[in-house]
């Protein structure tokens, strides 16, 4: 096999955006995946384009909703019982990372990231032929209560200052965008801004199709560990094969930081993982993409179907899915969406990627700088892939990144 300039490890829709990127300014580029591509969370989102969340998970608001989340074991975030003592460092770091001061300086940065996404994303459709795929049908998110449309502005207030387009409307004008709400939510906010994919796998597999056709190769092995060599990086495999390339660029999503050790780097990743199920296209007529903030899920209209998801479970890579929380997020969906049909789901789990400060790890590996770390990104992969994408492409080339990375260094945690 020809050596290549850039090995990309992941095919999901980070490593593939990446992958396209290195290949648009000129470098011969290889896809390692070892399952191939869209096998990980970037099948199984719900397919937003949340430009307007550029404020932090990690915030005093997540921190007075959790204690009442965590009594729900089937609620929106839950611990896995086994893997509470795994996740305590991360979750000390997390605590940390809730500051005003430090949630300041995340959504600085956050914005930043997201605004240059915004200017990458539709270039980028156009040029791997998916602009197609972009749906602009908003979002709308509904309260049960005065008290909890109350809590959700400064929230509002913070992405006015940054320009963000938001309508607040009461139970009448919400009907009028999407008829069917149970009258328990009495107001929503509607943000027109935000975008989704028509179906994340489908752009995914559209993604590598793409960059297959432009002479890309993508090739299923799994990687186990990389060693800077004198002219680049030797890449390890599964039953001791190796690679090698002038760079490499790390975007094995939630298992990163499992290839990362192998560069003596402890990085502090962890997965949040997030439940859905998939229903039958007529299961709703579903004219915006709806967020139950309240309860931690979306509803949303993709090719594939209606999907009802989110909710955060910490539980690490290895303990099995409990899809006992897709049935309840599905069942409260009935609830608040009567006519909803809910016969003849899917059922998926996938791991969110996720920093404890809710920022993206981009930059160089520490050992080397023909490593490029492209990982980390949340809740919010599908959203900053093009904007990640562009900044990895300036890494590679030895140009000066679009934006400050510092705020994303993959070593900001020591
Ligand atoms: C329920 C849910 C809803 C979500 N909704 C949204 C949304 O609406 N909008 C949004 O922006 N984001 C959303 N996200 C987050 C988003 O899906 C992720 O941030 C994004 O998919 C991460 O992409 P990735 O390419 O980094 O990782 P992945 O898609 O997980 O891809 C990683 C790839 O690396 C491969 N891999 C792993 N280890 C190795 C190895 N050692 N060797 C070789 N290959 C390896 C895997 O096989 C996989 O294909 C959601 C996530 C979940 C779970």
């Amino acid at each position: 096999m020809a050596r290549s300039d850039v090995i990309v490890i992941g095919a999901g829709v980070v490593g593939l955006s990446v992958a396209i990127a290195a290949q648009m300014r000129g470098l011969t580029v290889t896809v390692i995946d070892r399952e191939g591509p869209a096998a990980g969370a970037s099948a199984g989102n719900a397919g937003a384009f949340a430009f307007t969340d550029i404020l932090p998970l990690a915030s005093p608001g997540i921190l007075k909703k959790a204690p009442k989340w965590l009594l729900d074991p089937l609620g929106p975030l839950s611990i896995r019982p086994a893997y509470a003592l795994n996740i305590a460092p991360w979750m000390f770091r997390f605590w940390r990372a809730c500051s005003a001061s430090r949630v300041a300086h995340s959504t600085s940065a956050q914005t930043a990231l997201m605004d240059l996404s915004k200017a990458e994303l539709e270039p980028f459709l156009s040029a791997t032929d998916t602009l197609s795929m972009l749906r602009k049908e908003g979002n709308l998110q509904v309260y049960e209560s005065d008290a909890e449309f109350r809590a959700s502005l400064p929230g509002w207030e913070a992405r006015e200052l940054h320009g963000i387009e938001f309508r607040h409307m009461d139970a009448a004008e919400m009907a009028a965008i999407q008829p069917g709400i149970a009258p328990r939510f009495i107001r929503a906010t509607f943000t027109p801004g935000w975008y989704s994919i028509a179906d994340p796998k489908l752009y995914t597999l559209a993604l590598a199709e793409h960059f297959r056709a432009r002479g890309g190769v993508v090739e299923i092995a799994e990687v186990t560990a990389l060693r800077p060599v004198s002219d680049g990086v030797e890449i390890v495999l599964a039953g001791d094969v190796a690679r090698s390339a002038g760079k490499v660029v790390l975007s094995a999503g939630a298992f990163s930081h499992r290839v990362a050790r192998s560069l003596g780097e402890n990085i502090p990743l962890e997965t949040e993982r997030g439940y859905n199920t998939t229903l039958p296209s007529d299961a709703l007529d579903l004219r915006t993409q709806i967020t139950f903030g309240g309860h931690g899920f979306v509803v949303t209209r993709l090719t594939s179907g209606i999907r009802v998801g989110g909710a955060v479970e910490l539980g690490g890579l290895d303990l099995p899915p409990n899809y006992a929380r897709s049935d309840a997020m599905l069942k409260k969906a009935k609830t608040f969406l009567p006519g909803l049909k809910t016969a003849g789901g899917t059922q998926w789990m996938g791991f969110r990627p996720s920093m404890p400060d809710s920022l993206p790890a981009i930059g160089r590996a520490k050992v080397t700088p023909n490593v490029v770390y492209a990982f980390g990104h949340g809740h919010l992969g599908l959203t900053q892939a093009a904007g990640t994408a562009r900044l990895v492409a300036d890494l590679l080339q030895d140009q000066s990144p679009a934006i400050d990375l510092a705020s994303f260094s993959p070593s900001r945690f020591g």
